[in-house]
């Protein structure tokens, strides 16, 4: 499965690491950060990031990059919107 989504562009993504080798890194990070998101907002403690269930990216500037950077970026921003 391809992602396919708009969130590939987000220029957010700019500013993760690379993920050259890793197990993670034909994967779409935009949707590693939205999974991050989600279990934020409900504050999860079992967190998993389950990287095979996540769509590829081949393109985009979330190509590449860590998904386990992309998870704990959105879950850290969904934390902090549970709050408010
Ligand atoms: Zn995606």
């Amino acid at each position: 499965m391809i992602c396919k989504k708009e969130h590939r562009y987000l220029p957010l993504f700019d500013n993760l690491p690379d993920d050259q080798g890793g197990a993670g890194r034909h994967r779409c990070a935009a949707c590693a950060f939205e999974r991050g998101y989600q279990d934020g907002l409900k504050r999860r403690e079992q967190l998993n990031l389950d990287l095979d269930s996540l769509p590829e990216s081949q393109a985009g500037t979330v190509r590449h990059k860590s998904p386990h950077a992309a998870y704990a970026a959105g879950y850290l921003a969904g934390v902090q919107d549970s709050y408010r």
